[in-house]
């Protein structure tokens, strides 16, 4: 069987989802193709995938329908920031009543903004959310990308589309394909994009955890030789979830001990700054790297968030620029197809590539160097970095300006992601 859209996008997780929505009650036809079945929420604990999400992206999530959705679930504010150096001797502040704001954004876990967004995608008419879909082929009209038999499908991608093969045996076809689908994406590898990548030899640990003191909506992150260890403010004034960034031995030794010997260390590597760790839950753990592919666009095709870029969750700013690669293709696209014009070629989507690749970078460029001068040992450098936090801690004007572009108050944003003037 086949059927035809405009946009099929490959990956259904936060970020295709929210392209998927910001294309939603347009005049275009919408495919989402996801492999796996998003897990819901869980009900009694807290998901152990949590995101900071910018200002910019929770205006793109009101101005697309899907914050009741987040709101209604489970969400909190992040109020201020506290980041210091292990030795103590650097410290930095962050407080979000000195750039006039209530808050410098939210932390919500992951599985309820996957959540969110499903359901205000079932309210869009003109988009099919497929789910699980599992891709046989890929056919470009100009490339041909094959995940089956080389030059099988060949024949079946007619100039100026895209054809998808699922192996149910549907065949999908579209003016556009877009690759949102993570940091292994098929669509990038299969079109033959290179990423420049860095392997950090770092694992980020998960878990939520209790503590003696509220965290009164303040994240704290502590810059340790073997990397930073982040406490990011739930719900519940006494559960934090941590996101612990350690070289692979520390890290894989971490994971190998029980609760109350992982505790203790957290305890140690957490300077007290939540009083005493009460309890930990489960613990996962991530491989880190930091990759940037080397276009995000050709002829019909696109690349959008992980599958374009992946930066340290050091910064808390992932998956925020995903959410901005999605808020401006979507209006890429929707202003070529206004204009009649073929949303697929290279022109119309190179203008997103272009918008995007400098911010995407410069975030790739300053979590690499904040990853490498903490967890440098070398005491000039160690001591540079230090008067370097002290500076802009006491530099009002400079530390607002880092405040206001982190929250995505500042810069070249997407129509999606700029305030209306009473929000
Ligand atoms: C420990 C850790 C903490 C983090 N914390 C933050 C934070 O606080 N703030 C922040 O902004 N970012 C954070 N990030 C980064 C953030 O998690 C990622 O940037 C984000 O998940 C990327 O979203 P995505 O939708 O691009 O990719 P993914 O989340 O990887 O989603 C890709 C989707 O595509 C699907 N898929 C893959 N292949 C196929 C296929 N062939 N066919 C169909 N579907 C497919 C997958 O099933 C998945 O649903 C953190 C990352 C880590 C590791």
């Amino acid at each position: 069987m086949q059927k035809n859209y405009d946009v099929v996008i490959v990956g259904g997780g936060m970020v295709g989802s929210l392209l998927a929505c910001a294309l939603g009650d347009s005049h275009l036809k919408i495919a989402v193709l996801e492999r796996v079945p998003p897990a819901a929420p869980p009900v009694e604990d807290y998901d152990l995938r949590v995101s900071a999400i910018t200002l910019a992206s929770s205006t793109v999530f009101r101005a697309v329908g899907a914050w009741p959705g987040i709101e209604r679930r489970r969400i909190s504010e992040l109020r201020e920031m506290r980041v210091w150096d292990a030795s103590g001797a650097g410290t930095i502040h962050f407080d979000s009543a000195d750039i006039g704001e209530p808050r410098l954004g939210y932390i919500i876990e992951n599985s309820v903004i996957v959540a969110a967004l499903r359901e205000r995608l079932q309210q869009c008419a003109n988009v099919d959310y497929r789910c699980p879909a599992d891709i046989a082929e890929i056919v470009v009209e100009c490339a041909h990308m094959s995940t089956g038999e080389p030059g099988t499908a060949r024949s079946r991608a007619a100039p100026g589309e895209v054809s998808v093969a699922l192996k149910d045996g549907q065949h999908i076809k579209a003016c556009v394909l877009i690759g949102a689908d993570g940091t292994h994406s098929l669509v990038r590898r299969t079109l033959g994009v290179e990423s420049v990548s860095l392997d950090l030899r770092q694992k980020g640990i998960v878990a939520t955890v209790a503590t003696e003191r509220a965290h009164e909506h303040i994240a704290w992150q502590r810059f340790l030789p073997t990397g930073p260890l982040a406490f990011l403010p739930l719900g519940d004034s006494h559960m934090s979830s941590i996101v612990w960034s350690a070289d692979r031995p520390r890290a894989d030794e971490l994971l190998g001990l029980d609760d109350a010997a992982f505790l203790a260390q957290l305890q140690a590597a957490s300077g007290d700054c939540l009083g005493e760790i009460a309890s930990v839950g489960a613990r996962a753990a991530f491989p880190l790297a930091l990759s940037h592919a080397q276009r995000y666009t050709a002829a019909r095709v696109a690349l959008v968030g992980d599958a374009a870029h992946i930066v340290h969750p050091l910064a808390g700013q992932g998956v925020n620029l995903g959410f901005m690669d999605a808020a401006t293709l979507a209006e890429v696209i929707l202003d070529a197809s206004v204009r009649k014009r073929d949303i697929g070629t290279i022109d119309v989507l190179r203008r997103y590539e272009r918008w995007r690749k400098a911010d995407n970078l410069a975030m790739l460029a300053v979590t690499g160097a904040f990853r490498y001068l903490f967890g440098s040992t070398w005491p000039a450098l160690s001591a540079l970095r230090n008067l370097g936090l002290g500076l802009t801690n006491a530099a009002a004007p400079v530390k607002n300006l880092i405040m206001r572009h982190a929250c995505g108050l500042d810069g070249d944003l997407p129509r999606l992601a700029r305030r209306p003037l009473q929000q």
